[in-house]
């Protein structure tokens, strides 16, 4: 699915991931989910479902990896 880029949406860096489902319990809008392709560490990555989110970050603050999760939103004007 295409990303709306025009508004909030989660960057999820694979291979940084560890699986562990913090940000998937933490998105109020149950927009993530553990993906099916196992990335090259050995874990199943988190992913982005493609639409819903809304630029909450609470998926980035309950991500134990530092590098594991970019929010990007849009600048207005
Ligand atoms: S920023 Fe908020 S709404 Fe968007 S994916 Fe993360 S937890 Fe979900
Ligand atoms: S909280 Fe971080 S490490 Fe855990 S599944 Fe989500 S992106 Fe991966």
């Amino acid at each position: 699915m295409e990303i709306d880029k025009t508004k909030p949406y989660p960057v999820i860096v694979a291979l940084e991931c560890k699986s562990c489902s913090r940000c998937v319990v933490a998105c109020p809008k149950q927009c993530l989910r553990i993906g099916k392709t196992i990335n090259e560490r050995g874990y199943f990555a988190a992913e982005y479902v493609g639409e819903g989110c809304v630029g909450c970050a609470s998926c980035f603050y309950n991500c134990p990896e530092p590098n594991a999760i970019q929010i990007h939103i849009p600048q207005r004007g």
